[in-house]
Order: C-alpha cells, then structure tokens, then sequence
C-alpha cells in the first residue's frame, strides 16, 4: 500500500526544489526551514518508505554520504564539486562508455561522474 501523507509531498518538494542529490543532514536543514518541528525519525521513516516504494533513489559516491534523488526518467551525469562537496544532477545524456567487459563479470549498470568546481566555488585558487 502507498502512503502519500501531506509530510512526504512536502519533503520530496524540498528535494525536488534543491535540484541536487542531498544527503539526509542536507535534507532535514532545509525541510526544517518549511518545517520547523520536523523530527529525524519522520525523515528517516520517509526516506524507508519512499525508497520502498520507489519514489526515491539512493545514490551512493565513493567517499561520500549516500544521497537522494528523485527518480529521473533518463540516466544523467553527476558532478562533485571539490570546493564544497555538493554532488549536482547533469540534465545531460550520461555518455555512453565503450569498454570491453573482463569475463565472468555480469554489469547491471555504471555511474558516469565528473569532479571539479562548482560556479559557487569558482575555479580553483591558482598554486604559486
Ligand atoms: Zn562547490
């Protein structure tokens, strides 16, 4: 059964007005400014049963907090500033790689990712 209470609309307005993937602690921040008396065991319970139902994706960075989405209906590129840590969705078709497949490895699907800067965090400092 799918359970759409007036909390968890609000909560995937949040993410969907972020328009980057966030981790739960970026999430609560910015859903406690709408909501202020948002407890961590609501959010955590959403997060469970949104991604049950799959109305959310976990998205999982080397070195990173895992993050969520929201399902995007094509495969997008992801960028990860290294200013400030924000991984951003690419509205762009994900490239397509060509790699020839070691045998006995059966793939089900890659990340494509890009690292750098982002426009907040401007180009890199130049080193003297
Ligand atoms: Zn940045």
């Amino acid at each position: 059964m799918e359970r759409m209470t007036r909390q968890r609309r609000a909560l995937l307005a949040v993410l969907e007005e972020a328009g980057r993937p966030l981790t739960r602690g970026e999430w609560f921040r910015l859903a406690r400014e709408y909501w202020p008396r948002l407890g961590t065991a609501t959010l955590n319970r959403a997060i469970r049963d949104l991604t049950a139902e799959g109305r959310l994706i976990g998205v999982d960075f080397p070195g990173q907090k895992i993050r969520y989405e929201l399902p995007s209906p094509s495969d997008h590129p992801h960028f990860i500033c290294r200013g400030c840590g924000k991984v951003f969705d690419w509205d762009r078709p994900t490239p397509e790689v060509a790699i020839d497949i070691p045998a006995g490895f059966d793939v089900s699907g890659h990340e494509v990712l890009f690292y750098g800067r982002c426009p907040q965090c401007g180009p890199a400092p130049a080193r003297k």
